[in-house]
């Protein structure tokens, strides 16, 4: 079983052609600014907005005395709750869902399938996303292994912050990896993202060494990365690979805040500016004048 928390069809600016996203639920890191907060727990996650709920109280018969009602609203007592199947659709004006499911490979690839005449169109196919899709147990390698036996074009998104084998023994089944660089300084990089900067840079190493094509993805975020050193230091980085030739820059936005308030979780960057795509321009400038290709994405 993998753990999935959406499948997203016809997605056009993610690559290449008409693709199909496939966003795996659980990540070893912790992004303050996450677009993706839903994503980041392994388990099933409880989302309720309550502009929605219309008071049924199906959520609370079903759920076991995690839910209970509170004034106006509802208390969820997330670290406790364990019956999400109960709870999955019960509620009728889906103010409260759950999100995150175990799906096994046929049933993944049976969604999939149906856009293989879209790929075959637009030299599309599938974006691994997450979440972590390499934090996924052993059974990922075989829907790659699938997915190959069909000759569906592989994408992975993915932040490189899982064991080096994690990512080995899918290399001949990804064409492209798509692998987040989000900074060089280890200590801003343990305090925004819980993670190790080293693990990353050391994988990018091993990935430039077997060959594997990818493209290096920047977060710009304010307060974290957005400095002309650290930038620069990010590129520098990129550019002493020997097989790095494309880099894109991803501006910063807060259009997730919803979804940290639906959690019931705190947005630290809730309050952050959005990055305009214009003040990229310097870094563009930049990566190309150290030999990169690179693009502002979306
Ligand atoms: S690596 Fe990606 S999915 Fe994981 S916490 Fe960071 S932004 Fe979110």
């Amino acid at each position: 079983m993998l753990t999935v928390f959406n499948i997203q069809r016809f997605c056009l600016h993610d690559g290449l052609g008409v693709r199909t996203n496939i966003f795996f639920k659980g990540c070893p890191l912790r992004c303050l600014w996450c677009n993706n907060p839903e994503s980041i727990d392994p388990f099933p996650s409880i989302m309720f907005d309550s502009r929605l709920c219309h008071k049924f109280g199906d959520c609370i018969k079903n759920s076991g005395g995690s839910i209970r009602p509170e004034g106006d609203g509802l208390v969820i007592d997330r670290e406790n709750i364990t019956c999400f199947d109960a709870l999955r659709d019960i509620c009728p004006s889906r103010a409260l869902t759950i999100t995150g499911e175990n799906m096994s490979i046929n049933s993944i690839m049976s969604e999939i399938e149906k856009d293989i005449p879209f790929y075959e169109m637009s030299g599309g196919g599938v974006t691994l996303s997450g979440g972590e899709p390499f934090a996924q147990d052993g059974e990922l390698i075989e829907l790659l292994a699938e997915l190959k036996k069909k000759d569906i074009h592989i994408s992975a998104e993915t932040s490189l912050h899982v064991p080096w084998e994690n990512i080995e023994k899918c290399l001949g089944l990804v064409d492209v990896f798509l692998a987040d660089l989000k900074h060089t300084d280890p200590e801003k990089f343990s305090f925004f993202t819980g993670g190790n900067a080293g693990l990353v840079m050391e994988n990018f190493r091993k990935l430039d060494a077997s060959g594997a094509q990818f493209v290096i993805r920047v977060p710009v975020v304010p307060d974290f990365n957005f400095s002309e050193p650290e930038i620069r230091s990010i590129i520098d980085f990129a550019s002493d690979l020997n097989n790095s030739s494309e880099i894109h820059f991803i501006p910063f936005h807060s259009l997730a805040k919803e979804k940290y308030l639906f959690l019931g979780k705190d947005y630290v960057f809730g309050n952050a500016r959005n990055v305009e795509k214009s003040e990229i321009a310097p870094c563009v400038e930049y990566a190309e004048h150290k030999g990169l290709t690179a693009k502002i994405m979306n």
